[in-house]
């Protein structure tokens, strides 16, 4: 399946910093709304994702990025 970054879009503050930070330019912001009314982040790095975990290491939110690095078989 490849690296990549799962987005809890119920957990999201919309703030951007995930889309910032990362490297690959893995994350966008929706212009769909969660529960919350936050434009909440997408993965969009199929393929590009590194499993850096920058990610999830800025998001203020606990529990809406996980980072899920590819397994070699
Ligand atoms: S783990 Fe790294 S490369 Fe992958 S989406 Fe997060 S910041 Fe981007
Ligand atoms: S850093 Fe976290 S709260 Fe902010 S947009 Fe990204 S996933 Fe949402």
């Amino acid at each position: 399946m490849g690296n990549r970054a799962e987005i809890d879009s119920s957990q999201c503050k919309g703030c951007g910093y995930c889309k910032v930070s990362c490297p690959r330019s893995c994350i966008e912001l929706s212009k769909k709304i969660n529960a919350q009314g936050y434009n909440y982040a997408e993965f969009v790095g199929e393929g590009r994702c590194v499993a850096c975990g920058i990610c999830f290491y800025v998001c203020p939110e606990p529990g809406a990025i996980t980072v899920i690095k590819e397994q070699k078989k």
